[in-house]
């Protein structure tokens, strides 16, 4: 094989052609403005981007209606949770989160925290995962918010999501759901899971960069969301500016794509990783998953892992034409152990040690066979050299 092997499909994936087809129109002839009234053009960018949001509803059971079009998750995070503190009830000050999330979810409650807020980190188990009952003692009559993300980027575990919103709810707090790595992979209800606000990106599944999505409810216990963007007053003013209308229609046909296939393909990837871990741990000794134990918790598509006494950027420098990430690939280059395993209790010299593999749609057996060769050889010699 002389090609390159993606194994980082948590930091992006490629767009699905199905996708790209779904766009193309949006691009050429069907260029036009969704808030155009007076013309057909307008008329067909706009009935694409209400397709489009039904599609995003549906794979979430949310109404069109509580569906609104973003950049992307960091931005969908950013509006929920600073726009959702701007219309805080005076007695609520008081917001949960972990420790494990994205930065796009603590760098904007940290700056909540600096104004005031009180902000509660809880810490995951040795898995990553937060129980109710943890999330129960934290709780109080002044919570306001809880945000807590569906699945991890590094270690892929699934938080129990039904059980968590039914403790926030119970408590009178909002659940915020940061999904980027869950959406499309795994299931999500934001009704059994009583979630309030839920970020998607449209690149975590086979959409382009730069498209996502945010999810506000409007059924029962309404959310109430300040804009942080004025201007043009686009998707109720929550988030103002041109509709992004190729790429909604692209995360839409993902959305549908993944509503149809999610099950049949967590399975074949699922499949996959596992052949990728027996594959390595058949190869070389004193090799730790990170994560959870438990297969079914966990991101079909995770894997990682640490290699005791290997230097982690010299793994990866070394795998040459294998693309993957050493821990978290917002950290990446910097010889800092990952946060996240630091949090779970891994040991700095094993967290330096780590490999972060993701596979996805378009990933092969072929592809996996040669990722254990290639990580058995290349750990074998990095180990000789110490
Ligand atoms: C990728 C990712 C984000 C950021 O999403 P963008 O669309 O790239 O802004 C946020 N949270 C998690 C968990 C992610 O994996």
């Amino acid at each position: 094989m002389n090609k390159q092997v993606y194994l980082d499909y948590h930091a992006t994936t490629p767009v699905d052609p199905r996708v790209l087809d779904a766009m193309l129109p949006y691009l050429k002839d069907s260029f036009g403005n969704a808030s155009s009234k007076t013309h057909p053009y307008g008329w067909a960018a706009r009935e694409a981007v209400e397709k489009a949001r039904s599609q995003v509803g549906s794979l979430l059971n949310a109404s069109p209606g509580e569906i609104y079009f973003t950049g992307g998750a960091t931005e969908s995070n950013n509006i929920s949770l600073l726009g959702a503190a701007l219309h805080a009830p005076a007695e609520r000050n008081h917001i949960i989160t972990q420790s494990t999330e994205h930065h796009a979810v603590l760098d904007p409650l940290r700056k909540l925290e600096k104004e005031g807020w009180r902000l509660t980190v809880l810490n995951p188990d040795s898995e990553g995962f937060i129980s109710a009952e943890a999330l129960g003692n934290a709780l109080d009559e002044r919570t306001f918010l809880v945000s807590i993300m569906a699945a991890n980027n590094e270690i892929g575990t699934v938080q129990p999501l039904d059980e968590l919103g039914r403790a926030a709810a119970e408590a009178g707090a909002l659940l915020h759901c940061d999904a980027a790595q869950a959406a499309g992979k795994i299931r999500l209800d934001v009704e059994s899971s009583a979630i309030s606000m839920l970020s998607l990106s449209g690149h975590k599944f086979c959409a382009p960069k730069g498209v996502g999505a945010l999810y506000r409810r409007k059924r029962g216990n309404r959310v109430r969301l300040a804009p942080l963007a004025l201007g043009g007053g686009q998707e109720e003013g929550i988030r103002p500016g041109t509709l992004n209308v190729p790429g909604i229609a692209g995360l839409g046909e993902a959305c549908r794509i993944a509503a149809e296939e999610l099950q049949e393909e967590a399975q074949r990837v699922g499949r996959l990783r596992d052949l990728l871990l027996d594959g390595i741990r058949k190869g070389i000794p004193d090799v730790t998953v990170n994560g959870p134990a438990d297969a079914d918790k966990k991101l079909p598509g995770n894997l990682s892992l640490s290699f005791k006494g290997v230097d982690g950027s010299a793994l990866i420098v070394s795998l040459g034409d294998l693309a993957a990430s050493s821990g978290s690939a917002c950290t990446a280059g910097n010889a800092e152990p990952s946060y996240v395993l630091k949090a779970i209790g891994v040991p700095a010299e094993l967290a330096v040690s780590t490999l972060r593999l993701g596979l996805g749609r378009f990933t092969t057996e072929e592809e996996v066979t040669y990722a254990i060769d290639r990580i058995i050889e290349t750990v074998g010699k990095l180990r000789r050299v110490r």
